[in-house]
């Protein structure tokens, strides 16, 4: 976590609407100047919670602190947060330099006060001189950036940001990305970002939360969510991941393996062993933790026969299914393309798969 932590403190938020229970038992920290990330699937409960750290809703218990005071009674006006949404909600009859003020008019600043705010915001979005521009003679991705300006204008300790790239096309979405990841690093304020595309959310993140059904699964950075998951449903969530079934085999008191379907016994250091011998667990392997060759590897028990099933030519990357005894489904494997690995074509016969123990995940069983 970044800074001082616990600027925002969810502290065992539920929401029901009527008998819907839309947020189960939330807690979370969120710390001073992070660019934060609620992550997951249409109608997990990412956009109820920023609504209630907005104020648009109330918990139904639980508090939310923000800079160490109590939500509960304070109106969303009153609140240290702005919103920006994804419809820009700007006014389209209004020029870009009214749109960015707008929210300045009820603070009665001098005007040249006004002007220079203004004109610093202009700047920040990197639209210097588009202040006369009727905001409908636009593009999208500058519509963003004056929705942005007029949220920030007002110098909220926290920004609230709910899908604001979902309507840009995926070129301009993702200058977005890189644009507003560099803004937040500039200004400093606590971003709260809710997005259900996960390489948005791993792109732009100091942290993310996992949700799924009104509950957070996992609190992490991007590379702790990817290489480390704490169980299947996030695993699965974050990238491709195989699974493999295993059994825990405590050798004695520095050695230990997991027994597994498929991948034969994989030797693991004793304090990765959380479980009895004998306990079932799930081994999980990213397909680009395999290294797939031709002949078998000269060195390491860990070198898997398999067939070839089908493979895909991704550009950058391959993506192939490989047959392994033990196993019902093909493992997936991704290789880097090399020049060794292009024209390899399904059918051709048995290739071998190996990999390193230290990037295995274990995770406990279904
Ligand atoms: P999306 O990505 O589709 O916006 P989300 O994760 O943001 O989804 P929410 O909008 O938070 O999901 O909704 C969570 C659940 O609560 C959904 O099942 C939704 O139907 C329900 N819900 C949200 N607002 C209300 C409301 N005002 N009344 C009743 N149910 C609601």
């Amino acid at each position: 976590m970044t800074a001082q932590s616990g600027f925002i403190s969810i502290q065992n938020v539920v929401k029901f609407f009527g008998r819907f229970q839309a947020i189960t038992d939330v807690s979370m920290e969120i710390g001073k100047g992070e660019f934060f990330s609620l992550l997951g699937a249409s109608g997990c409960g990412k956009t109820t919670l920023l609504r209630m750290l907005a104020g648009f809703e109330g918990t139904t218990t639980g508090e939310i602190y923000i800079d160490g005071q109590p939500m509960s009674a304070v109106p969303p006006h009153e609140r240290p947060v702005n919103m920006v949404f994804q419809s820009y909600a700007i006014f389209p009859h209004l020029n870009v330099r009214d749109n960015i003020g707008y929210g300045l008019r009820k603070l009665k600043l001098p005007k040249d006060q006004r002007q220079a705010m203004i004109e610093e915001m202009l700047a920040l979005i990197k639209l210097p001189g588009y202040g006369d521009r009727k905001a409908n003679e636009l593009s999208g991705g500058q519509r963003q950036r004056i929705a942005l300006a007029r949220a920030l204008i007002l110098k909220p300790k926290v920004l609230l940001l709910d899908e604001p790239l979902g309507a840009l096309d995926k070129q301009l979405r993702e200058q977005m990305q890189l644009e507003l990841r560099a803004l937040q690093r500039k200004i400093g304020i606590t971003f709260v970002f809710v997005t259900h595309d996960q390489e948005e959310a791993l792109t732009l993140s100091d942290r993310i939360a996992v949700m799924s059904a009104g509950k957070v699964l996992q609190v992490d950075t991007p590379a702790g969510l990817y290489e480390r998951p704490k169980s299947r449903e996030v695993a699965s969530f974050i990238g491709n991941m195989n699974f493999f079934n295993g059994t825990v085999r405590r050798n004695g008191a520095a050695t230990g393996a997991i027994e597994t379907e498929g991948l034969g016994t994989i030797p693991v250091p004793v304090d990765m062993l959380t479980k009895p011998d004998g306990a079932a667990v799930q081994v999980a392997l990213r397909p680009e933790k395999f290294v797939m060759s031709d002949n078998q590897p000269t060195q390491g028990q860990l070198a898997i026969p398999g067939t070839l099933n089908t493979s895909a030519y991704l550009g950058e990357r391959s993506h192939h299914y490989i047959k392994i005894a033990g196993k019902d489904d093909p493992v997936a494997v991704s290789t880097p393309n090399a020049a060794s690995s292009i024209g390899r074509q399904a059918g051709n016969g048995q290739i071998w798969l190996s990999f390193n123990p230290a990037s295995i995940v274990i995770l406990d069983p279904d």
